[in-house]
């Protein structure tokens, strides 16, 4: 009888999870050394060009030890906080956790957020310093960091490399000797966690699941107990490189379902899959349908693209079921789709998604962050645009999204990190000091000010030595007013932002500023203005310049001339015509690179 162990991995981004993870399949020859390319587990194009992990996956190896042969399921996890509710389903798979911490870096937010979801699901936690090949590597003191953090001894820690190998043998032995087994009953009713799915255009949707009681079969009828769907199983089976068939899938295993779904919004990441005439009492514990909390406008570039656009959206959200669209018009835009991403990383994957596989050019809005308004009338509406905000004199309250963060940085960052956070309206909640140049800081902070430019922020007073992490909490009361911008008295309705009452006038001031050097010269004077409903709280003006660029063109050369008109054509289009400015695209972004 094989045994089993589940595991994962959970490190910060960066710090060797997934060449780890390429070594553990190349010793357990899970991957033949020919088809072996680095970091075989990511596998999306744009994961391995950005080096990120997206998508969780799952990979079965088998490994013999004193005679014993033993099925080891690795559970891959998504590294960014976007998609933090993907890796606590992966976690909540597992029995055990390779904790991952990079030995010339130290602790980091990510790998704290994710110990302590592996601590909360009671996993077995196998500490690793990486990156050991490294010259300089600190393993007393990242030693003395881990242990501070989870109370283990010196000599639990495994030094490894992704790189050379080191470790990887005592890495494979101690996830057989530490991690138990799954605890799994086969004749109890069947209880099968959802922990992933991927969309094949062919076969439909592949969810990725792991049976905790009871067994799965071929031909079962099952039903997906949050989604409340039926289905007959077409196929089960178990994750290698590949999907390989089995005709079924007993307690403790880890493996897929196939039953002829056709859209991902049907399976949800979290849910249980039962049988439907002996169903389990109740589902597994933790599911939460995933909503976004960021929204921004994305509008094609072409107007005529507008039909494309949809269809790639469509196709995008089979697979992708946390993307939400719905459509939107916008007076300087024109029609296009207001969408839903989880964060701002998802966001890019998006954009990115939509020019690389439907080439299609985009504008993004500047993203916003969901509001609960209260209106006097005793209604609540969920606000997702700027331009969705009712009228002042209707509005009784306004909450906004706030978020948990984990800052983990050198204590010299101490000072520039609190006037940041203070600044973007946060508070502190605690500050410890790991050994005695790291320190964590915990801050409420509300999300609506992370979409902007916090990230980079965070990043440049740091010099890079601060990590950052964070979760949802709650809805908070803000003071929020609507800023708009006018170009030449137009109100330009792409540009509008929510922004705090005590912030909006210095803000204001600074967009104004921005667009200023954004929006090139014209023909005519363009006024700029920053206005809170009816009152102007700051302009500036781009002056007139008579642009012609066939003037350097002197002679009689008539195709020069026509190139250069054609070239100043496609220059043109480019820009989004607002009343009689013509406004370039990053324009629309400036609001993210205010200073
Ligand atoms: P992940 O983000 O945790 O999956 O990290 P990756 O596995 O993508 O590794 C991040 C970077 O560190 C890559 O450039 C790797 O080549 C490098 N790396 C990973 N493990 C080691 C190691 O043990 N030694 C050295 N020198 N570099 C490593
Ligand atoms: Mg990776």
């Amino acid at each position: 009888m094989k045994k089993i162990r589940n595991f994962c991995i959970i490190a910060h981004i960066d710090h060797g999870k997934s060449t780890l993870a390429d070594r553990l399949l190349e010793y357990t020859k899970t991957v033949d050394a020919r088809a072996m390319k680095a970091q075989v587990l990511d596998s999306m194009d744009l994961e391995q060009e950005r080096g990120i992990t997206i998508k969780s996956h799952a990979i079965q190896m088998m490994y013999t030890l004193n005679g014993q042969e033993y099925i080891l399921n690795l559970i891959d996890t998504p590294g960014h906080v976007d998609f933090s509710y993907e890796v606590s389903r992966s976690i909540a798979a597992c029995e055990g956790a390779l904790l991952i911490i990079d030995s010339t870096q130290g602790i980091q937010a990510q790998t704290i957020s994710n110990l302590y979801l592996a601590i909360d699901h009671d996993l077995e936690i196998i500490p690793i310093l990486n990156k050991m090949d490294l010259d300089n590597a600190m393993p007393e003191i990242v030693e003395d960091q881990i242990i501070g953090l989870i109370g283990c001894k010196r000599t639990d820690i495994i030094r490894a490399s992704g790189k050379t190998g080191l470790g990887i043998e005592e890495i494979l032995e101690r996830i057989v000797n530490d991690i138990p087994e799954p605890k799994g009953i086969e004749d109890a009713p069947l209880q099968a966690l959802i922990f992933d799915s991927v969309f094949n255009p062919f076969r439909g949707v592949i969810a990725y699941l792991k049976v905790e009681n009871g067994i799965l079969r071929k031909g079962d009828q099952v039903k997906f107990v949050n989604a409340s769907k039926e289905y007959v199983v077409d196929e089960v089976g178990a994750l290698k490189l590949g999907m390989f068939e089995r005709s079924e899938l007993k307690a403790g295993s880890v493996g897929y379902i196939i039953c002829g779904i056709k859209t991902a919004r049907e399976v949800k990441v979290g849910d249980t899959v039962t049988h439907s005439k002996a169903p389990c009492e109740k589902a597994i514990d933790g599911f939460e349908e995933v909503k976004p909390m960021v929204f921004a406008g994305v509008y094609p570039i072409d107007s005529e693209d507008y039909e494309d656009l949809r269809a790639a959206m469509e196709k995008l959200q089979l697979n992708d079921a946390s993307l939400t669209y719905e459509p939107e018009s916008s007076a300087a835009l024109g029609f296009g789709f207001r969408c839903g991403f989880l964060g701002l990383l998802h966001m890019e994957i998006v954009q990115e998604r939509l020019d690389r596989e439907y080439d299609m050019n985009v504008i993004t809005t500047v993203p916003n962050v969901l509001y609960h308004v209260h209106t006097t009338r005793g209604e609540t509406i969920n606000v997702y645009n700027p331009s969705g905000l009712p009228a002042t004199t209707t509005i009784d309250d306004i909450d906004e999204p706030f978020i948990r963060a984990n800052i983990i940085t050198a204590s010299d960052f101490i000072g520039p990190i609190m006037t940041l956070c203070l600044d973007k309206r946060g508070t502190l909640l605690k500050q410890d000091y790991l050994t005695t140049d790291r320190v964590e800081m915990v801050f409420d902070l509300p999300l609506g000010e992370i979409v902007f430019d916090f990230y980079d922020k965070l990043k440049s007073i740091s010099k890079g030595y601060a990590s950052f992490d964070y979760h949802m909490l709650d809805f908070r009361p803000a003071k929020l007013v609507r800023l708009d911008i006018l170009l030449n008295g137009e109100m330009v309705d792409a540009l509008s932002t929510l922004i705090h009452f005590n912030n909006a006038y210095s803000f204001g001031k600074r967009m104004c500023e921005k667009l200023k050097e954004l929006i090139p010269r014209q023909q005519f004077d363009i006024a700029i203005q920053a206005a809170i409903g009816a009152k102007i709280i700051s302009r500036e003006t781009v002056k007139a310049v008579r642009k012609d660029v066939t003037a350097k063109c002197y002679g009689g050369d008539i195709t020069r001339k026509r190139k250069l008109l054609e070239k100043q054509k496609k220059g043109k289009k480019r820009m989004k015509q607002v009343g009689n400015v013509e406004v370039p695209q990053n324009a629309f972004l400036a609001v993210l690179k205010l200073d």
